[in-house]
């Protein structure tokens, strides 16, 4: 008999199956918000990056499809061909000045947005130096590039320092590249730490905010802003798909490096550009946020209230800081079971596990947004203390 060729897919499958990391995917039949359909059932959103709750706002609604009425549905082509409208260089200017920084390059997404920037400044001859928590994103932007990756100890500036100057000669040049806020714990990385110690030994510094946009610094302005850093950072990586609500990826910073990506970046130049609707609901995103904090300051009243009750009920919350809010369980299929009963109680929250975090770090991880009530949090917090009784958590 000849050998199945696919074999390799159900050994694996059983295998991800034994382990409770087999991935079930719910599905979603109404606009986000609060509270959502997922799969034929009104349940309270805890799962998405829609902090703002701009997702399904009006305001955003109306651009977008004014932009549909003037510039149709599709790109047609990719930016650097005959896709770049004006729209999309608004866009870049409009989010530069929003960010403090000189200029800004618009990409698909926040995915893409690390494959178009890592590669063209570093290569073969270089080395990477990556924070141990480091989004996917970054991490395969890293592999793609060729360069030494070497990885420091989670938020530890010391560490970074150690393996800079351990490293950094052995190489043509060096580039630091972090997260700012880490999407799985909610924590944020030394910011300040690691920029003087990257400026001491001349290494480029790049920070990945796709969950500090829109949630952290003044007005929502972004970790940089928080630390006080502008233009500080040569590359500053942002997304318009989670506190923006909308999808898309920015790459932010130094003039210089912007322009060469222009030229370099092969996800800008070989992959079909942003659409107007969503680059028009993008620019509606940021007048919102220049014209008013109001939802930026609601989102934060209903973490410091969410996450002081949950620690009230007894959960570990991990180390955040911000509205991601971790629920340390441990083991994953305890995760699953924990998410699952929240489900029968109305509670929408996922189960993360392997590979997403570490083995034995699996949680329920519940975000936050602006567009919670306070009786939605209370809800909420109902059923995580039923569900944690029920399994012994608490
Ligand atoms: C979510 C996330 C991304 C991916 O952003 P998308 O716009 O969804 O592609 C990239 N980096 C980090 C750190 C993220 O948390």
């Amino acid at each position: 008999m000849e050998k199945d060729k696919l074999a390799f897919i159900d050994e694996d499958i059983a295998s991800l199956k034994e382990q409770g990391l087999f991935i079930h995917i719910r599905t979603i039949e109404s606009a986000q918000g609060p509270w959502i359909i997922v799969d034929g059932k009104r349940v309270l959103n805890f799962c998405s990056n829609n902090y703002l709750g701009l997702a399904n706002d009006p305001r955003m609604k109306e651009a977008a499809k004014k932009a549909i009425d003037q510039f149709g549905v599709g790109p047609a082509a990719v930016r650097s061909i005959a896709g770049t409208l004006s729209l999309h260089l608004e866009f870049e200017r409009r989010i530069a000045a929003f960010k403090g920084v000189e200029d800004a390059l618009y990409v698909q997404s926040g995915f893409c947005a690390n494959q178009a920037a890592i590669p063209p400044l570093v290569g073969k001859e270089d080395v990477v130096f990556s924070d141990r928590l480091n989004h996917a994103s970054i991490i395969d932007g890293c592999r793609l590039s060729g360069a030494k990756i070497i990885v420091y100890e989670h938020c530890d500036a010391a560490d970074a320092e150690r393996v800079i100057k351990e490293n950094l000669p052995n190489y043509r040049r060096g580039m630091l590249i972090t997260d700012g806020v880490f999407s799985m714990d909610g924590d944020i990385a030394p910011l300040d730490k690691l920029y003087e110690i990257a400026e001491r030994y001349g290494v480029l510094t790049m920070v990945d905010d796709a969950h500090g946009e829109g949630v952290l610094g003044r007005g929502g302005r972004g970790i940089v802003d928080h630390f006080g850093l502008h233009g500080k950072f040569d590359v500053e990586i942002g997304t318009l798909s989670k506190a923006f609500g909308v999808v898309g990826g920015v790459i932010a910073g130094k003039r210089k490096i912007v322009d060469y990506l222009r030229q370099k970046a092969r996800p800008f130049l070989f992959s079909s550009a942003v659409t107007a609707a969503d680059t028009a609901a993008c620019l509606a995103a940021v007048d919102i946020l220049e014209s008013s904090t109001e939802l930026v300051d609601r989102l934060w009243e209903n973490t410091r209230y969410f996450k002081a009750e949950v620690k009230r009920l007894g959960f570990d919350t991990g180390n955040s800081v911000t509205p991601i809010t971790p629920i340390m369980l441990g083991e994953a299929p305890l995760a699953k079971e924990f998410s699952k009963r929240l489900f029968d109680y109305n509670v929408f929250a996922m189960a993360i596990g392997y590979p997403t975090v570490p083995r034995g770090k699996a949680r329920i991880r519940v975000m936050i947004s602006a567009s919670h009530s306070k009786d939605d949090l209370d809800q909420g917090l109902e059923a995580f203390a039923k569900v944690g009784k029920e399994l012994g958590v608490i």
